[in-house]
């Protein structure tokens, strides 16, 4: 069998990022690249996270304290992360802001004790969202008044899956797959050469329940639910994903966003975005821009599949449909 990796695979999770993180690798397992990708995930979150319970001077919470103050410096890869949210802001007409953080943090709804916050409340933070008035010059980032602030939890995530992947290739491996509580990249093929085969998320079932899987290789598979961050009050379930125009969490027919696309970051954004714009403008989008494919799926259990993904999707469960 010269030649022929027979090696079982070999996996390692952390909780990281706020998230349980899975790396399985199908190859031979280079000499520290377990530690080396944990060490990449702290870093990230030691830049860009505004959680303030686990991190009191990131460089996210340094723009966001001196908004309407002073211009704050970063390093590359969180300019980076906030360019690429800029950029989905622009592509998506604002659905996708990256200056979200002051709802995120009035809706706090994975926080101990969330809860409906006053309309009036709602309603003042939501004028402090606009990411079109970010501004940028060299590295530096300036939110022009006070009480704006930045929060890269649609985007970030994705980034970190991508300098993961990164440092696995650098490393030799040609078949892994990473899933970081949502956000899957599956590098490479299969040992044998074919496809990987990636299991969605049933929306409506508990998790590791699937209704379908898509057959891929090289690809980020990225999900933006309702299902995986919400508290309930009075009967109403209050997700994570905030539709920046209303100020409260998006509520439309859609209950989960999958997009397909080479860039991990790009893929987490977009999902994000085109969730909160919803299925007829999300999924137009998605079906413009070249390079990305997307899984919608809405209330009524049906499945809307873009062009270029419509031949490797199949349906696991009956009490779901394909409609395109
Ligand atoms: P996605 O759909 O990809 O993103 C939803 C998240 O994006 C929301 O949680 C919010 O942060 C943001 N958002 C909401 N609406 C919009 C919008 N319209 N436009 C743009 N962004 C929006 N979780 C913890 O519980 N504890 C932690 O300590 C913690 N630290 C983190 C540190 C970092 C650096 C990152 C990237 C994430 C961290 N998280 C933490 C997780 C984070 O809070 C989000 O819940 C998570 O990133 C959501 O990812 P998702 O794939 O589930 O959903
Ligand atoms: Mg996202
Ligand atoms: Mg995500």
């Amino acid at each position: 069998l010269i030649g022929c990796n027979t090696a079982a695979p070999t996996s390692e999770s952390r909780l990281k990022l706020g998230t349980n993180i899975t790396i399985t690798i199908h190859d031979t397992v280079p000499r520290g690249i377990f530690p080396d990708i944990w060490t990449r995930f702290d870093e990230i979150e030691q830049k860009m996270s505004i959680n303030e319970s686990r991190w009191d001077d990131t460089e996210l919470l340094q723009v966001n304290q001196a908004a309407g103050d002073h211009p704050v410096t970063v390093s590359d890869e969180t300019l980076l992360v906030v360019q690429e949210g800029l950029r989905v802001g622009e592509l998506t007409d604002g659905a996708f802001d990256v200056t979200v953080a002051p709802l995120v943090l009035l809706w706090m709804v994975t926080g101990s004790t969330p809860q409906v916050p006053d309309q009036e409340r709602v309603a003042a933070a939501r004028e402090l969202i606009d990411y079109t008035r970010v501004q940028i010059e060299g590295n530096a980032i300036y939110l022009p008044e006070p009480g704006m602030g930045i929060d890269v939890g649609g985007v970030a995530k994705g980034y970190a899956a991508a300098e993961a992947a990164r440092l696995l290739r650098e490393a030799g491996v040609n078949h892994a797959i990473l899933d970081l509580g949502g956000d899957v990249v599956a590098l490479g093929t299969r040992p044998d050469g074919r496809p990987w085969r990636i299991g969605l998320q049933d929306p409506t079932r508990r998790r590791g329940a699937l209704m379908g899987v898509v057959e891929v290789i090289d690809t980020a598979i990225v999900t933006s639910g309702v299902y995986e961050r919400f508290f309930e009050q009075d009967g109403v379930r209050y997700h994570h994903i905030i539709d920046p125009f209303t100020g409260y969490p998006t509520r439309n027919e859609l209950t989960s966003v999958t997009i397909l696309s080479s860039d991990p970051t790009y893929g987490d954004a977009l999902s994000t975005g085109t969730f909160v714009m919803g299925l007829e403008t999300g999924f137009n989008l998605i079906e413009e821009l070249e390079d990305v494919e997307g899984i919608f799926i809405d209330e009524q259990q049906r499945v809307f599949l873009t062009s270029g993904v419509r031949d490797s999707f199949r349906l696991l469960s009956d009490e779901f449909a394909v409609s395109c």
